[in-house]
């Protein structure tokens, strides 16, 4: 019985703390750096958008409808993910903003 206690009150622990868990997993897909960095825009019972950093190589990826992109450069789409930025550059970093990789907000 002490066991099964003991598991349970892990498992409970572990289901608040997703977003945490989360960034232990996640690795840059192209450099493999990890941890990486995590930007809350909205947030209900997970996170609905957001960006999540690499500070080795500054490329970003965008959690939208909750779902991390972890994508390599060759299948982002710079006319989705540029709005993304614009729509929330307000709360990106500049370095990210202006160097941020695949796509930045520089040329404009
Ligand atoms: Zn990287």
């Amino acid at each position: 019985m002490k066991v099964f206690y003991t598991l349970k009150t892990k498992n409970t622990l572990e289901g608040c703390d997703i977003k945490k868990k989360l960034m232990e997993i996640l690795a840059c897909p192209i450099d493999k750096h990890h941890p990486l960095e995590l930007l809350i825009f909205e947030e209900k019972e997970e996170i609905v958008e957001g960006l999540i950093i690499c500070p080795e190589c500054s490329r970003w990826y965008p959690i939208r409808d909750e779902i991390p992109e972890m994508l390599p450069d060759e299948l982002r789409k710079e006319g989705e993910d540029l709005p993304f930025l614009k729509k929330w550059k307000e709360r990106i970093p500049e370095k990210i903003l202006l160097e941020g990789k695949p796509f930045n907000l520089k040329a404009m």
